[in-house]
């Protein structure tokens, strides 16, 4: 385009570069990794609009990245060595059984609560393992972690003697209901983060209930649905620059959620500024036929996995009946619809009926965001 850098006087002319869209990567993977890169790490995410995503990321970037959080971290007086206990659910880490990443949990103090399963017999173990752990935090989604206090408190198990100071929740959406029974039940704060491994750690909650932006490493605009950059106090899709990226550089992405700037100062002092309001990230819990309770991450890497697939939503009508809809790519056959039924079969039982619908294009909710997984069946 033409564009030099002693062109940029200030951070308002970023808009005269173009944004960086999840089909603008998906188009230029390779071309969008410098040629001087080394170790760079693959990394495949749904995103929040539920369109599979594969991004490469360098090792700077994992260092902001973590020093980032472990900065949030310290807000809450917790540091590098406490115990920690994470609920999560993605099976490529999970699966990852790798010497270097054992020997860093073990470091770190870090056990990993798979949260894919959520049965009865799973969840007496989970809080088990966080009554023998005693870690000073959680880290988790709000769903997991939530569910997971509603089941001690069932139990009549007391789960705010271990010492906990926070529950740091990610990836979706903080419900206010959410947030009482954690805090309740684990008697400590609850303090919402938000990023993501394609945007980076974009913006965590401080003791005084202020997001803060990681405004060192990221530059965080809102722009309207015609890509207008609007002021704080207006809600519009999150775009993001990341400074530590030139190994695969992520500059003005375009999000997919939605949020709002608040150009007030946080009463803690912190000079980092604040999003005021998250209305993006929803994943749900789904239900299978024997009443396992799944996170919905559980299906949603089924349809991950499959490059043929461009998009998607699942919708589950009853425990006997779910179905998906697929925005298809090329190479999308027979072949691929029997990979997604068996796949769903084999987490939500063998006699649960799955439709298949290929579709032009996926609606977004009225709110203008896409929930990947909807669940009409009660938890
Ligand atoms: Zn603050």
């Amino acid at each position: 385009m033409g564009l030099q850098p002693g062109q940029f006087k200030d951070l308002a002319e970023l808009n005269q570069l173009p944004f960086l869209t999840k089909a603008g990567i998906r188009a230029n993977t390779d071309a969008l990794k410098n040629t001087q890169a080394q170790g760079l790490s693959r990394f495949n995410t749904g995103g929040s609009s539920g369109e599979p995503l594969v991004f490469f990321i360098g090792n700077e970037r994992v260092s902001h990245d973590v020093a980032a959080k472990w900065r949030a971290t310290r807000w809450w007086d917790v540091d590098i060595g406490d115990p920690e206990i994470v609920v999560w659910g993605s099976p490529i880490e999970l699966g990852s059984q790798d010497r270097v990443r054992a020997i860093r949990d073990r470091l770190m103090r870090t056990q990993l609560l798979p949260a894919f399963e959520m049965s009865e017999a799973k969840l007496d173990g989970f809080v088990a393992a966080i009554r023998a752990r005693r870690p000073k935090m959680l880290f988790g989604y709000p769903s997991a972690l939530s569910h997971i206090a509603r089941h001690a408190e069932g139990r009549g198990q007391r789960m705010d003697d271990l010492g906990v100071k926070v529950a740091f929740v990610t990836s979706e959406r903080l419900y206010d209901d959410q947030r009482a029974t954690i805090e309740r039940v684990f008697g400590c704060r609850v303090a919402n983060g938000y990023g993501g491994r394609d945007a980076g750690f974009i913006a965590h909650e401080c003791p005084h209930g202020g997001m803060h932006l990681t405004a060192e490493d990221v530059i965080v605009e809102i722009v309207d649905s015609e890509g207008r950059v609007l002021p704080p106090g207006q809600a519009g899709e999150i775009v993001v620059t990341h400074l530590a990226t030139k190994d695969f550089p992520f500059i003005r992405y375009r999000t997919g959620d939605v949020a709002v700037l608040d150009d007030r100062a946080c009463a803690c002092g912190r000079g980092l500024p604040l999003l005021k309001e998250i209305q993006g990230r929803t994943t749900d819990f789904v239900v299978a036929a024997d009443g396992t309770v799944l996170h919905g991450l559980a299906l949603i890497y089924v349809l991950r996995d499959l490059p043929e697939v461009q998009a998607f939503k699942i919708v589950q009508h009853t425990r006997q009946h779910v179905c998906v809809q697929i925005v298809p790519a090329s190479g999308f056959s027979a072949e691929q619809e029997a990979l997604i039924v068996k796949g769903f079969q084999q987490r939500l039982g063998s006699s649960v009926r799955v439709e298949v619908q290929c579709v032009d294009a996926i609606d977004p909710e009225r709110s203008g965001k896409f929930r990947y997984v909807v669940s009409h069946v009660g938890a």
